[in-house]
């Protein structure tokens, strides 16, 4: 890492809200693989360097949605169906809620003003490249004006998360936000209640942590977030 790479890593984390720097062991214990340093582990040329069997699952989930018209969604104004991004084999995952107006019109998660800032979460506070992650939504089309996804198409949409879970196989999953915490976990409970805290999820240690879409309008939870990525940081460096 470059001195420019660890002024943006310091601002990043400034804004953040991080007052100190630690020396949590947890901190230095990276592989190659997760942390992104071109001098340790050049970039790979993303898709041909990920595992056939994983890409191919996939690819098979994907076309098992085909152009899907199984919940109402279909008819109210979805553009495309947004499946999922990144590495099929990643040991990091984010789930969030659905894909908004951006993520509609291009058929990735994550790329709006939301979309910026988790990647940024992931790029300069993780410091793990974004394509080394895997990023998909409970609900896979736009709901109309953004509006909260409604039983009938998460009962619909979910089980394709699911499989898209089970073929990743994360050492953790971050869910973003109350509505994907409180779908996955079946629970009800606030998100300031459980985020931060680990459950174990399909095999994996599941973080809930706050939307970015919400940091967004509420800049000092960024704090919050920090901390919980520092929780994801020493579960990824756990045996
Ligand atoms: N919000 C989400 O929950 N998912 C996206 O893909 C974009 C915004």
């Amino acid at each position: 890492m470059d001195r420019n790479q660890i002024k943006e890593h310091l601002t990043f984390a400034s804004e953040l809200g991080v007052a100190g720097v630690s020396r949590d062991p947890a901190w230095r214990r990276r592989t190659a693989s997760r942390r992104g340093d071109a001098e340790a582990a050049p970039a790979p040329a993303a898709p041909a360097s990920f595992s056939r069997n994983s890409t191919e699952a996939l690819a098979a989930v994907r076309e098992d949605i085909g152009d899907c018209t199984r919940c109402k969604l279909h008819t109210l104004g979805r553009t495309q169906i947004v499946f999922g991004v990144g590495n099929p084999d990643a040991d990091l995952m984010f789930v969030g809620e659905a894909p908004g107006g951006d993520e509609d019109v291009q058929g990735i998660p994550f790329v709006g003003r939301a979309g910026q800032l988790l990647t940024d979460i992931i790029e300069k506070g993780l410091q793990i490249p974004r394509k080394d992650v895997y990023i998909a939504n409970v609900i896979k089309c736009r709901p109309p004006g953004n509006r909260n996804p409604e039983p009938d198409e998460i009962a619909q949409c979910e089980p394709f998360l699911f499989r898209q879970i089970d073929i990743v196989k994360p050492k953790v999953i971050v869910s973003l936000g109350k509505f994907a915490a409180q779908t996955l976990l079946r629970t009800d409970a606030p998100i300031s209640r459980i985020r931060g805290r680990v459950f174990d999820y399909r095999g994996a240690k599941l973080v809930p942590t706050f939307h970015p879409a919400f940091l967004l309008r509420n800049p000092a939870s960024k704090r919050e977030v920090w901390e919980d990525m520092k929780l994801v940081r020493r579960l990824l460096s756990e045996d």
